[in-house]
């Protein structure tokens, strides 16, 4: 990292940035209220820091060990930028901000008449944006794999549903994007890329959907250690886009036996998350618990956690959903949950320091 005086100018941080490259390493640059810092990108080791920070404009060249530093509270705030949260603006929606953010909708959009009434539905219960699955990770090759599986133009067709439903509505929208093939049409259409647990660890499709320059909804992978989870969600950060939600879903339940969730939601992840970072964090609770049942008490337990806002599944008629039908709730059961969780929130507030 390299810290550079307050009074450094444009040709010296230039010329640093070409230094750095000349060792072939990449420069973020973070030009914050009160002076500029250099996050380098590649082998650190490389690096004769000594030189560095002789160079005309530098306060400061140091190694940093950690993984995941551009992404660190530390070197937001070094750069004078507050180092708290990042806010990433969508629309007229901040995520990150004081209010929780509300994203709810289908598991996967399965005709345009059954996302426009979900999407009426959850707008109505108070949502602020609109998710829907088209292109959907299976386990089972056999199960309904979402519209996008049946062809380019299917996956058209939904998409442009949903920025259909999103303009009427007015909710910015959300969707996942499962292999590199889909990142260019995908991108055409979406406020958000969403990238889903099991494609945590794909560093390809993470630099790929990054480049486009959106903001991404990140899930954890339900095997990932935290620092695994923050380090993959740099190389995001590495291709200057730092509009990074991340999304706490569920880690694999301990034990044999029956599993009465589907996954185990790491509610600490949230505030240890949110110290480490200044990325925005979300919940989950669908994905975690997997049963209807249990969404309303994971939704409140993960906003009196801190999370900036959750992912809700909701279905008009749960019984008849193509994909997790177990696990949907009804937008009035969402009216309720939006209702509650701001009254948490409220009660409880925003702590700067990751709460
Ligand atoms: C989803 O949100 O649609 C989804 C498949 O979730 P996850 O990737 O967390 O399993
Ligand atoms: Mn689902």
């Amino acid at each position: 990292m390299i810290i550079m005086k307050s009074d450094a100018t444009r040709e010296q941080i230039d010329h640093v940035v070409r230094e750095i490259e000349k060792y072939g390493l990449r420069a973020d640059v973070s030009m914050g209220d009160f002076r500029t810092v250099i996050g380098l990108i590649g082998d650190e080791r490389r690096i004769p820091f000594d030189h560095f920070s002789v160079l005309p404009g530098v306060k400061e060249a140091r190694m940093v060990e950690t993984p995941y530093k551009l992404i660190s509270r530390e070197y937001a705030k070094l750069a004078g930028e507050g180092g708290d949260r990042r806010t990433i603006r969508v629309g007229d929606i901040e995520i990150g901000g004081n209010e929780p953010v509300f994203m709810a909708g289908p598991c996967a959009v399965e005709s345009k008449a059954q996302l426009f009434t979900i999407a009426e539905g959850v707008k109505k219960a108070g949502a602020h944006i609109l998710r829907g699955g088209i292109f959907k990770p299976r386990t089972s090759v056999h199960s309904f794999q979402g519209l996008g599986a049946a062809g380019e133009d299917e996956a058209i067709e939904a998409l442009e549903w949903m920025r259909q439903a999103g303009d009427h509505f007015e909710m910015p929208i959300v969707t996942e994007i499962r292999g590199e093939g889909q990142v260019d049409l995908v991108a055409k259409y979406v406020d958000i890329i969403q990238i889903g647990a099991r494609n945590m660890y794909d560093q390809d499709l993470l630099i790929k959907v990054a480049q486009k320059k959106k903001p991404i909804l990140y899930k954890r992978h339900f095997g990932a250690g935290i620092e695994e989870f923050l380090s993959f969600a740099e190389y995001m950060v590495a291709e200057d886009n730092k509009d990074i939600i991340l999304c706490e879903r569920g880690v694999l339940p301990l034990g044999k036996g029956k599993s009465y969730t589907r996954y185990t939601l790491d509610l600490a992840a949230v505030p240890v998350i949110q110290k480490e970072t200044y990325l925005p964090v979300i919940i989950d609770p669908s994905h975690a618990a997997g049963r209807r049942d249990l969404v309303f008490n994971l939704s409140c337990a993960g906003i009196a956690v801190g999370a900036c806002g959750l992912l809700v599944e909701v279905h008009h008629n749960p019984e008849e959903a193509l994909v997790d039908s177990q696990q949907q709730i009804t937008p009035a059961e969402l009216t309720d949950l939006i209702a509650t969780c701001r009254r948490i929130r409220k009660a409880i507030g925003v702590r700067k320091n990751g709460g």
